[in-house]
């Protein structure tokens, strides 16, 4: 949360924001007038949410907590488009739409994940590896525990960034209703926005919250350690690891987990200049705001990588894939969703299709919302946890 008493308003916040870069004098007037009006045109437009801003603020006061309530705010009172409401409850949204995709193929296994059996453990595969990124999760590296997945039992990470902790707190407890149903006890998350809000924000705000979470590369990088996982096939790459902007809220150990996975399977590792805690967001949160801007975020965190002469990019979050592939592939390096460079060195032939399906999800949407014009029109809010249409 904002600390409006510590805050020195120096602007530092604004100024250094690789979305807003405002000009220093420009960026102490914007602070002081945000903390005043809580309101700004600048944010609502450009921020993306990603917290950098928190890591170099000389006094620790936590401004993107102020650009969170202006965006909230502005979303309690207007609505947002159904597109980021991942629920069954709205008619498109971005899950739906990337389902559209090879849906026949897809519609058997989504059942699967929806319906698994009891276990205590789980791997908990996130929506975008239920709906779009459906080939990541074909793997034997995912052969010991059942698979949960789908809009049912999203996280709600987009009901906490659009609407709020007190949103959150009534899906998170429906969540654990339904973890308890089917007598889970740990899951092990594919997607860093899961991490945030299973692991970082639900054992906050719910009393009885008792999942315990780890992500897939401690899960792999643990069962390495156990003598019951072999990468018998070497990543002979020069890599270099995406940070993913949720991550920022949990134990910094999270960050060395993916460096140790990827050396452990013979890669060399590389660091671009903005790691861990301080590593710069993809864009992706402000792709259908600001086209221009993410392509801009998205060509320099690239560059980043470019310049410490990295072969290939690996990623956990497959929103950074959406936003980093194609300026990826324009510069040589190579994407992968770091599952992928895990089955590569066991010996499996991942599809590799990443980018190939980031392409043709982006087109499908596109067109979409050429062809349904209530998509931006239509403006949703989410209440007591019911999804209300404006
Ligand atoms: S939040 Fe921090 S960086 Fe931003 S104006 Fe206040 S003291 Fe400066
Ligand atoms: S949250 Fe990210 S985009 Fe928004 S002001 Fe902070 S650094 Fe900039």
């Amino acid at each position: 949360m904002f600390n409006e008493e510590t805050c020195e308003r120096c602007g530092t916040c604004l100024s250094r924001c690789p979305f807003l870069q405002l000009p220093l004098e420009k960026a102490k007037e914007e602070i002081s007038r945000m903390i005043e009006t809580r309101t700004s045109e600048e944010i609502l437009r450009n921020c993306a949410g990603c917290s950098y801003c928190n890591t170099i603020c000389p006094t620790r006061s936590e401004p993107a907590g102020l650009r969170k309530e202006i965006r909230l705010k502005k979303n309690r009172e207007e609505g947002v488009g159904s597109l980021l409401l991942i629920t069954e409850e709205v008619p498109l949204n971005l899950m739906s739409i990337g389902f559209e995709l090879e849906i026949e193929k897809k519609r058997e296994n989504l059942k699967k994940y929806m319906n698994p059996p009891k276990s205590k453990e789980m791997f908990y595969i996130g929506c975008s590896l239920s709906y779009i990124y459906t080939d990541l999760v074909k793997t034997k590296l995912l052969e010991d525990l059942p698979l949960l997945g789908g809009m049912k039992y999203c996280c709600g990470g987009y009901v906490n960034s659009l609407f709020g902790q007190e949103e959150a707190k009534i899906k998170g407890k429906k969540l654990l209703k339904e973890f308890n149903k089917l007598g889970v006890e740990k899951i092990i998350s594919f997607c860093p926005g899961c991490d945030r809000i299973t692991r970082g924000l639900y054992p906050e705000i719910i009393e009885d919250y008792n999942i315990e979470s780890q992500s897939i590369i401690e899960y792999l990088v643990e069962k390495y350690h156990r003598g019951e996982l072999e990468f018998t096939n070497k990543i002979d790459k020069r890599i270099t690891f995406h940070d993913p902007c949720p991550w920022r809220s949990l134990d910094r150990k999270i960050y060395e987990s993916p460096r140790e996975l990827l050396e452990i399977m013979g890669a060399e590792v590389v660091e671009m200049s903005h790691n861990r805690e301080k590593s710069l967001c993809c864009g992706a949160p402000v792709s259908f705001r600001n086209r221009a801007l993410a392509e801009k975020i998205a060509n320099m965190r690239v560059s980043e990588a470019e310049e410490v002469g990295a072969e290939a990019l690996a990623f956990i979050c497959t929103g950074c894939v959406f936003a980093l592939s194609k300026s990826a592939v324009e510069k040589n390096i190579e994407a992968y969703y770091i599952t992928e460079l895990a089955q590569k060195a066991i010996g499996e032939k991942p599809p590799h299709r990443i980018v190939e399906v980031t392409n043709q999800a982006m087109e499908l949407m596109a067109r979409k919302i050429v062809e349904n014009t209530s998509l931006l029109k239509d403006k949703y809010i989410i209440k007591n946890g019911v999804v209300q249409k404006l």
